[in-house]
């Protein structure tokens, strides 16, 4: 699940730097950009890209600028187009609504994902596809797919993801919610905190501790709907970026569910959870001196570097997919991708928006509003330092604590 998790992430911002790079120089690159050429993906690939892209053009983009004012966007209204269409549930079994693809295809999708104009949609977009669902969709029973998962692929429902506490971000297994059993139910005490979607969501999927035990294996995972007594979205928090996504801080006291609502196996929670072109540059255009910003040397090769790291990392991301969809694990090069793409968006989007000149600074243009969204990929589902501990790991080069100290 991480994997999957990863691999989306960084496909986010791999997105930003190939898609958005290309369009802010007014440059087509045919050649980058077809990517029936690509070793993972066929013509179906590109289909599915193409249907996405009408979707994004017509019913998402013409309204990005509405909802970053209101710091909101209609998940609901949002999602059923694109469940409608199948783009909830690429990888999902068919039974539940699921298109049954592999996950390459979902691949295509967060490529594409990457023409919305805006951070903070493609973001929620993926809390559902890639977050809160996948758990559900491997170890949830029959019942409780039919009530929560096949909702969401069709896009009735929204989902949020329910792991992050105050104080407990990158060291999940610190989180303090407990679920306790009365009777034949669930209570649940405690809160969460940065949940995206979290003001507007049906059901969350709740990470709690279940028990006393070792941290790894004293939690579950929950289906929990959001519409019962005891739930309080306790404030929608203000960001730096990604506006069109709401966020929200979220208390749970005394909220029952019954027993059927566990997803799995008591105590797998935290295994369940941890596997797993538009023209806004126009550097072309943009005239200092008597001559396009482009035309100055250091301008061009800057952008053709920029261009390089994204080709590097598109390949390592392909390579990953690649080995993913035959079985293995990626843990490592998804690890190594997500801390890539995080680094260069930042330092992409960072160089184009000099180019801007203080246009770039203005909240008038596109640019900055990538600069401040995709600041979060270097720090949420995994700060970049977390993942240099995992291929530390990898390594076998992470320092061996002595054993008092474990
Ligand atoms: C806009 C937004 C949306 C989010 N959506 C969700 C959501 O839907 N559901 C959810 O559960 N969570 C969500 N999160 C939470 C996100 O995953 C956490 O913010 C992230 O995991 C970091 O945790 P933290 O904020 O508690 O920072 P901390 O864990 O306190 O870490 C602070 C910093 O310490 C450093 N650090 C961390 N670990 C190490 C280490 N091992 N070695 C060295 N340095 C380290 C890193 O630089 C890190 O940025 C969201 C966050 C934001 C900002």
């Amino acid at each position: 699940m991480a994997s999957r998790l990863w691999t989306r992430t960084i496909s986010s911002a791999k997105r930003i730097v190939s898609n958005r790079l290309y369009s802010s120089v007014s440059i087509q690159q045919k050649e980058s950009s077809d990517n029936s050429k690509e070793r993972i993906f066929t013509q179906e690939h590109v289909q599915l890209r193409q249907s996405l892209q009408k979707i994004i053009e017509k019913d998402i983009n013409p309204h990005v600028e509405q909802w970053e004012k209101e710091g909101i966007f209609p998940a609901h209204e949002v999602f059923k187009k694109l469940g409608d269409a199948g783009f909830l549930g690429v990888t999902k079994p068919t039974e539940y609504g699921g298109l049954g693809l592999d996950y390459t295809y979902s691949v295509a999708v967060a490529e594409e994902l990457g023409n919305i104009s805006c951070g903070g949609v493609p973001m929620a977009i993926g809390v559902q596809t890639d977050m809160a669902t996948p758990a559900l969709a491997r170890f949830g029973s029959d019942a409780l797919k039919k009530e929560f998962l096949a909702p969401s692929i069709s896009g009735d429902y929204v989902a949020c993801l329910g792991v992050s506490e105050v104080g407990s971000g990158s060291d999940v297994a610190s989180i303090q919610t407990k679920a306790e059993k009365k009777g034949g139910d669930y209570i649940i005490n405690g809160g969460k905190m940065w949940t995206t979607s979290g003001t507007q969501a049906d059901w969350m999927c709740l990470l709690a501790n279940t028990s006393d035990g070792p941290a790894h294996m004293n939690k579950s995972l929950f289906c929990l709907p959001m519409k019962l007594p005891g739930v309080t979205i306790a404030k929608k928090i203000g960001k730096m970026g990604m506006w069109s996504s709401d966020t929200a801080q979220i208390f749970l006291e005394d909220v029952r569910i019954p027993q059927s609502y566990l997803i799995g196996d008591e105590g797998m929670g935290f295994t369940y959870q941890m596997i797993q072109r538009r023209d806004f540059g126009d550097v072309q255009h943009r005239k200092v001196f008597g001559q396009p910003v482009l035309n100055n040397q250091t301008v061009h090769f800057t952008l053709a570097e920029c261009m390089t790291e994204v080709e590097l990392l598109r390949s390592l991301l392909y390579r990953a997919v690649d080995q993913y969809v035959r079985g293995n694990d990626v843990t490592k090069y998804a690890s190594m991708c997500k801390l890539k793409g995080g680094r260069l968006a930042r330092e992409i989007i960072d160089k184009c928006l000099q180019y801007w000149g203080g246009m770039g600074y203005t909240d008038e243009v596109l640019i900055s509003r990538l600069y401040r969204d995709f600041r979060l990929v270097s720090i949420g589902a995994g700060a970049d330092e977390v993942m240099l501990s995992i291929i530390c790991k990898y390594m076998d080069i992470l320092p061996k604590l002595p054993k008092s100290n474990k």
